[in-house]
């Protein structure tokens, strides 16, 4: 194909996941066989909006767009014409000609869409929204209810269409972090009702449109069970805390990842958490319980299959039930959002126990813990350089509260894991946290803290592809002694010519706090000449703070180094990120 027939191709396929590309794949082929053939009708797979359900998704750690893959690959299958779309890949002005409509969103934290839908979540839930008489629609939001505002953006958007006058067609699902528990009967009953609605107008099956087969990898229903390479402490005996560098073994996974993808690790809860609980409860941790047609002893329950260290809003209200406590209760109405917030911040479910002791049974306990969910790490190498091999970046959570040792599930998981050990895992990809595809644009990187991660796959992937881009890093943590990660090889980097800036903010040297953001104001006229250049601009790390600073120094710096209004520097870093030249991993 000539050069220039590709590029094009290139552009318009920039940013599309695997299931969008593997439908292009069998459009093509399809296309291809009807040009042999000499059939000279138009290979229009894509049906008008009248006959085609639309699948709408915003996905933050990838759940959302799985969930929605999987709906549309069903729905393909049950012979439906579907076009499934990410949401800053959607066409606005196309929402008012649809006729059926599924958003599958996520809530990020309290009550923030995820960056790929920010863009159509402003436009639906603003002025500018046209009216949608034609339009009917089902919503199902993602979200944790370990925050107060549990699913917010999905019942937004659900309230928003039906003010619009669109017509709901299956009720608002809203899933839990544990999914499919939710997730799964909503796409049987919403495919059911779009079979009803959609179906009678159907033309038969339209073969060309399944799905290619993916390769048979594993996944979060099946990981992969990685052997442990290496496990080792990258923070001074005296930081106060461990951080650790893990590496894992993929070979013979069928297992690939790009730089900015996370790894999904399945963890088992400390024993002595596991311990703890047995204790607080006075149960036998050998007595067999049966749920959900299973059957384990309560240890390998809470050990293997119960969320322990996350605190979460059905919790707190069985427990609240139970125990009848008013105090508890009333923390459970919709005003007591900032109350109930900060109890799920500053206690674990062992601490709410011990404050509301319950007479349960074994497998009371089991059905009133919620199940336990992989945590997602970002990955911190490029399998250009690493090969089958795959590394993190682990900040080990284990500390005192309450009189007693807390600690996480999965970092400490990992932070004890052994070489005998293989390590349950899989790839969640982040089509929207990607290096340019042209690598002569540069990149300017923000990760304090573990946040680092993902930009040492990055240099380390730039350095093997000898991208003509440069880099720029901006890296903080707490003292530079002995909590600067990767020291030596960002100092390499510097001399190979694989970084070409570094800049450095430690909070806890001196007197004052020194944060990133510091160090952007500092640089912010290099910084803003960067990105009217073209640079791309990447953040990772804390979500609930740093990100939120991080975006109010970059609208400082916009407006004082590009001649804006705060309003208009606002807009351009908006702009940044609809284009994708601004993308966040945080959390
Ligand atoms: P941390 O100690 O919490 O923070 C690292 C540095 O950032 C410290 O020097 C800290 O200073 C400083 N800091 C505190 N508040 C800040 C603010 N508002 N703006 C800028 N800097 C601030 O680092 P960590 O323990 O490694 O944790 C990093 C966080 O990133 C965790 O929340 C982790 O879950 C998250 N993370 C997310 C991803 C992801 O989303 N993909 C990947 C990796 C890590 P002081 O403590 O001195 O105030």
């Amino acid at each position: 194909m000539e050069a220039a027939r590709l590029s094009s191709l290139e552009r318009l396929v920039d940013g599309l996941g695997p299931a969008e590309l593997y439908w292009i794949a069998a459009w093509s082929a399809a296309r291809a066989e009807r040009l042999q053939r000499g059939d000279a009708a138009p290979a229009s797979a894509a049906k008008a909006p009248a006959e085609r359900l639309t699948i709408l998704y915003g996905s933050q750690t990838g759940q959302a767009k799985r969930v929605a893959s999987l709906l549309q690959a069903r729905a393909e299958a049950a012979g439906l014409a579907v076009r499934l779309v990410r949401a800053d890949a959607y066409p606005q002005r196309d929402l008012a000609r649809e006729t059926h409509l599924v958003v599958v969103i996520s809530t990020q934290g309290d009550a923030e869409p995820p960056d790929d839908a920010r863009g159509l979540v402003e436009f639906v839930l603003g002025k500018r929204a046209p009216k949608l008489p034609g339009v009917r629609y089902a919503v199902l939001g993602l979200g944790d209810s370990s925050y107060p505002q549990f699913c917010a953006i999905g019942r937004q958007l659900d309230e928003r269409l039906a003010e619009l006058g669109a017509t709901r067609f299956a009720p608002l699902g809203e899933a839990d972090v544990d999914v499919d528990a939710v997730a799964a009967p909503w796409l049987d009953d919403t495919l059911e009702q779009a079979r009803q609605v959609l179906g009678a107008s159907q033309p038969a099956r339209i073969a060309t449109l399944q799905p290619v087969p993916q390769r048979a990898a594993h996944s979060r229903e099946r990981p992969f069970h990685a052997p442990l390479l290496d496990n080792q402490a990258i923070v001074a005996r005296d930081a106060g805390r461990d951080v650790r560098h893990v590496e894992l073994s993929l070979e013979g996974s069928g297992l690939s990842y790009e730089p900015g993808d996370s790894l999904g690790v399945w963890p088992r809860n400390p024993p002595a958490l596991v311990q703890q609980w047995l204790d607080a409860a006075k149960l036998d941790g050998e007595h067999a319980v049966t749920h959900d047609g299973r059957s384990l002893s309560l240890r390998q329950w809470l050990t293997d299959e119960r969320e322990l260290t996350r605190l979460s809003r059905p919790l707190v209200a069985v427990l609240a039930d139970a125990s009848g406590d008013d105090e508890l209760a009333r923390l459970l109405r919709p005003d007591q959002s900032a109350a109930l917030a900060a109890l799920m911040a500053e206690y674990q479910p062992i601490d709410l126990w011990r404050r509301h002791p319950c007479a349960w049974s074994a497998e009371e306990l089991v059905a009133a813990l919620r199940p336990l969910t992989p945590r997602l790490y970002s990955i911190a190498s490029s399998q250009k350089a690493v090969g089958d091999e795959v590394h993190l970046t682990v900040g080990v959570v284990d500390y005192l509260a309450h009189g007693e040792r807390h600690w996480g599930a999965a970092s400490s998981f990992l932070a004890q894991a052994d070489d005998e050990q293989r390590l349950p895992v899989y790839i969640e990809a982040n089509e929207r946290f990607r290096l340019p595809q042209d690598d002569a644009r540069d990149i300017i990187m923000i990760g304090p803290g573990t946040g680092v991660a993902p930009f040492r796959a990055f240099v380390q992937e730039r350095r093997e592809t000898g991208a003509r881009g440069r880099n720029w890093l901006f890296f903080g943590n707490r003292h530079f002694g002995s909590e600067f990660l990767y020291q030596v090889e960002w100092q390499a980097a510097l001399r190979d010519g694989s970084l070409h800036r570094l800049d450095l903010a430690f909070s806890r040297d001196d007197a004052a706090k020194v944060y990133v953001q510091q160090r952007l104001r500092e640089q912010g006229r290099a910084l803003y000449a960067w990105l009217q250049e073209g640079a791309h601009l990447y953040v990772c790390g804390d979500a609930s703070r740093m990100a939120k600073d991080v975006n109010a120094a970059l609208i400082d710096i916009a407006a004082a180094h590009g001649g804006h209004t705060h309003e208009q520097a606002r807009e351009w870093l908006s702009d940044l990120l609809q284009q994708g030249r601004y993308a966040r991993d945080v959390y």
